[in-house]
C-alpha cells in the first residue's frame, strides 16, 4: 500500500475519532516525523509513515531515538492494520 494512502486513512480514523492530525517538517534539520497526533486527553504521538513493509531512514531512526529520549512517543506505521494498533493503545 502506498504511504499516501495509510496516511489519508490515519487523518481520516483519528478525526473519526475527534482529534486533529498535522503535517510536521523541522526547520534546518531533516528526519522530522511525517504527522504528529493529538486526541482529546491524550499524550501527543509522533508518526512517520511509510509504505507497507519499508523501513526507516538510519537518519529518520536517528532523530526518533532522540526524540524518544526526551520523553516523546515516537510511532512508525506501515499498514492499516498498525493504524488500528496504534489508535488501540490511544483508547
Ligand atoms: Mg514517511
Amino acid at each position: 500500500m502506498r504511504e499516501r494512502d495509510i496516511e489519508a486513512h490515519l487523518v481520516k480514523s483519528v478525526k473519526a475519532l475527534g482529534g486533529e492530525v498535522r503535517k510536521v517538517k523541522w526547520i534546518g534539520r531533516h528526519g522530522a516525523p511525517d504527522r504528529v497526533v493529538m486526541l482529546p486527553q491524550r499524550p501527543t504521538q509522533w508518526v512517520e509513515l511509510k509504505a507497507t513493509s519499508k523501513l526507516l531512514e538510519p537518519h529518520q531512526a536517528r532523530e526518533h531515538e532522540r526524540m524518544r529520549r526526551m520523553g516523546q512517543s515516537t510511532w512508525v506505521i506501515a499498514g492499516l492494520d498498525e493504524i488500528a494498533h496504534f489508535l488501540k493503545s490511544m483508547a
